[in-house]
């Protein structure tokens, strides 16, 4: 196998890394990961990390987990891939039906990636109306500092920030409610939202959310009340709401969609990440039997977007072995405990000085050091201080966040717990 160094100097000289400026890139060493189990990653050098970043929010069920791999390889060596259109296969239809099971709707559209999970939202959303005599119905609406994925349509729902803004003439039209304020939070949020529903409903199209919480945002968190009085406000204007579960899905909150806890089932709903056991891209478009009803004809109906990949045998396997997984070893039961562990811990790093707005809900964990703003450094310095301690953790501006696996180990959960809270007061 080949050396750290090698590893190292190859991928500083072709790899075009994503969200990494060049210099980061070609001057600081990444850890190169040689193996990986549960919640830790092992380097070249068999140096040990935690990780917090959850493998970028997909590890729920730990690294390799032994169930995953062998259903994987079992599915690889009968059948790795076929087409979804003229044919199908048993793992792409039957876990259609479990999750319709899982979320209360009617049809899964599969694709490959969180991003590509919204963009095939967003064109259902659009030609449904379009096709069942309401081709006014074209506005979209979302919450402020929404994220929901790189691509072109992803990036309209989502906020412009310093380093997307160079993309806006590619985007179309959103409107976003204001940003929440210290007074009311989320509830002026919210509120504009049912305003604009009300006013103009008739024009709406779709309203687009992160239920509960808004990860890249900065694990930014609104109570589950604001989520129901919204689902209620589209229905009435007679708009479709899209819940993007990309990140909150497969119990990251504490239930398995985040949705549940407002009693929420939405017209649409955008699952990956942990879809596939966080160990290859895959990914679902969920929609109710009235969306599945407005594409219900022949071609000319037909939703026209489909994915060399769609419906991939490897991803969908493993997608049910991850239900079967949650289903049989309890994950969900087993993670409360150790929820609560990391909420009491992270509520006592909120009252040091200089950590403020601390917030816990599942199995994540944020808070926030000193004051706003992205290109303050104590993000960076907090999380470069912990990968000294042996843990990945990366920050979102001055927001240090651990989202540990649901199934991680209590000693594993105390270690992270632990460095996190001495890099945070270290830098404060
Ligand atoms: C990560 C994420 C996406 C995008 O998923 P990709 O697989 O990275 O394309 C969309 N929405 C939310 C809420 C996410 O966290």
């Amino acid at each position: 196998m080949m050396d750290r160094e090698g590893i190292l100097a190859r991928d500083k000289r072709y790899v075009l890394r994503p969200y990494t400026g060049t210099v980061e890139h070609e001057t600081e060493d990444s850890i190169v990961v040689v193996a990986a189990e549960g919640a830790t990653l092992v380097d070249a050098d068999g140096r040990r990390f935690l990780d917090a970043s959850g493998a970028w929010w997909t590890n729920h069920l730990g690294y390799q987990h032994p169930r995953l791999v062998e259903a994987l390889s079992r599915q690889a060596r009968t059948l790795a891939h076929a087409p979804l259109a003229g044919a199908t296969h048993e793992s792409a239809a039957v876990l259609a039906e479990q999750l319709a099971a899982m979320t209360g709707l009617a049809r899964a559209f599969y694709s490959d990636d969180g991003s590509t999970s919204i963009e095939v939202a967003v064109k259902i959303v659009l030609q449904y109306f379009a096709q069942n005599g309401a081709p006014e119905r074209r506005r979209f609406l979302a919450l402020p500092a929404g994220y929901h994925g790189d691509t072109i349509g992803a990036m309209s729902l989502g906020a412009l920030d310093a380093f997307t803004h160079v993309h806006a003439p590619l985007l179309f039209p959103v409107s976003r409610a204001p940003e929440p304020d210290a007074e009311t939070g989320f509830a002026r949020t919210f509120a504009w939202l049912e305003d604009e529903l009300a006013r103009d409903g008739a024009n709406v199209a779709g309203v687009f959310v992160e239920p509960l919480v808004q990860g890249a945002a900065g694990m930014r968190m609104y109570p589950p009340a604001l989520l129901t009085r919204l689902a209620e406000a589209t229905r009435r204007a007679g708009a479709l709401l899209v819940v993007d579960e990309v990140f909150t899905g497969f119990g990251r909150t504490g239930t398995m969609l985040a949705c549940q806890q407002a009693g929420v089932v939405p017209d649409v709903m955008c699952l990956a990440k942990g879809l596939s056991g966080g160990m290859l891209p895959f990914a679902a478009t969920m929609v109710s039997e009235r969306v599945y009803d407005g594409f219900r004809g022949d071609k000319r109906r037909a939703l026209m977007h489909g994915h060399t990949f769609c419906g991939n045998p490897l991803g969908a396997a493993l997608a049910r072995e991850v239900l079967a997984i949650y289903e049989e070893e309890d994950v969900l039961r087993r993670a409360a405990p150790k929820m609560q562990r990391l909420a009491a811990r992270i509520a006592a790093l909120g009252a040091r000085p200089g950590v403020h707005n601390a917030r816990a809900l599942g199995m994540i964990g944020a808070l926030e050091l000193g004051e706003p703003g992205y290109f303050e450094p104590l993000g960076q310095r907090a999380c470069a201080l912990a990968r000294a301690s042996g843990m990945l953790m990366r920050p979102l501006g001055n927001t240090v966040y651990i989202v540990p696996p649901l199934v991680i180990d209590d000693a594993d959960l105390d270690t992270m717990l632990d460095v996190l809270a001495h890099a945070v007061t270290h830098v404060v």
